[in-house]
C-alpha cells in the first residue's frame, strides 16, 4: 500500500513513521509512505501557501493552487483510491474506517493548517473527510499519523502474530480483555488462575466474558444486544 501525505510541515510526521510497527511495515515493503512537502508548490519567491480569508476575519486559509498542483502531479503518476482531508468536521475515525482503508492500494492524506483549506479543494478533490475526535489541533499532521498507524498495522504481514489485530478492541464491537505478563504474582497481586491453567477453551471463555463485561461497563453503545 502507498500513502502520500501532503503537508506544510512534513518533519512533524517523520518520527511517528520511523519507529516500531510503522518502521517494520515499511522495511518489509508492505507500506510505502511518501511525505509531500507542500512548500515546494508554494507561490512566488516566498513560496506562499496561505492567504487572508475572503469576507474578513482572523486566521489564514491554505490556498488552492499549491495543494491542487501537488494532488494533480501525484494523480498523473498513479490512480488514488481516496484523497482524504483530516478535519475536525469530518466523519469520526473508527476501526471500521481503518479496516476499509487498509484494503486500498493508493491513498493521499491532506493535512490542513491555520483556519483550514480553501473549501473548493474539499468540493473538487477530497473523497473522504476524517476527524480523529471532537477537539481541534493546530494541524493535520498528528491526525494523519494516527490514521497511517491505525491503517498500517492492519496490513497483512505487518504484525508479527497475524491474528493479533483481530483481537484488539473494536474489531468485533467489543473492547479487549485485560492482559497480564510475568511475574504471576507481585505484592500479592495475582494473575487470574485461569490464564495460568493452560486450558485454552477456558481461557477463551474467560477472555470473552471479560471483554463483554468491560464493554458493558465502559461502552454499552458498542453492544447491539445480541451478545448475551
Ligand atoms: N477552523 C477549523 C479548524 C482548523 S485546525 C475548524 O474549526 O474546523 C487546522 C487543521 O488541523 C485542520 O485543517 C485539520 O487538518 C487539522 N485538525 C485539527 N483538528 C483535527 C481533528 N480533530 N481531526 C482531524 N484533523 C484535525
Amino acid at each position: 500500500m502507498r500513502i502520500d501525505i501532503l503537508s506544510v510541515l512534513p518533519d512533524l510526521l517523520r518520527s511517528p513513521l520511523e519507529h516500531s510497527i510503522m518502521k517494520r511495515a515499511q522495511q518489509k515493503g508492505l507500506l510505502e509512505v511518501h511525505l509531500q512537502d507542500l512548500r515546494a508548490y508554494g507561490l512566488g519567491k516566498h513560496k506562499q501557501l496561505d492567504d487572508y480569508q475572503f469576507g474578513g476575519g482572523a486566521g489564514m486559509v491554505m490556498r488552492l493552487e499549491p495543494v491542487v498542483n501537488c494532488i494533480e502531479q501525484l494523480q498523473a503518476e498513479r490512480t488514488y483510491d481516496e484523497i482524504i482531508y483530516m478535519t475536525p468536521d469530518g466523519v469520526r475515525l473508527d476501526q471500521g474506517i481503518c479496516n476499509q482503508l487498509s484494503m486500498q492500494q493508493n491513498i493521499m492524506i491532506l493535512c490542513g493548517h491555520y483556519k483550514g483549506i480553501d473549501e473548493r479543494i474539499r468540493t473538487h478533490f477530497i473523497t473522504r473527510e476524517i476527524s480523529i475526535g471532537d477537539y481541534v489541533l493546530s494541524g493535520g499532521e498528528l491526525p494523519a499519523a494516527v490514521l497511517v498507524d491505525s491503517i498500517g498495522r492492519l496490513l497483512p504481514g505487518v504484525l508479527n502474530d497475524e491474528t493479533s489485530a483481530l483481537f484488539d478492541s473494536f474489531q468485533d464491537d467489543l473492547l479487549a480483555p485485560p492482559v497480564y505478563t510475568r511475574p504471576a504474582e507481585f505484592r500479592g497481586w495475582k494473575v487470574p488462575d485461569v490464564l495460568l491453567s493452560g486450558n485454552f477453551k477456558e481461557i477463551e471463555k474467560w477472555r470473552y466474558e471479560k471483554s463483554l463485561q468491560r464493554t458493558q461497563e465502559r461502552r454499552p453503545d458498542l453492544l447491539d444486544g445480541d451478545e448475551d
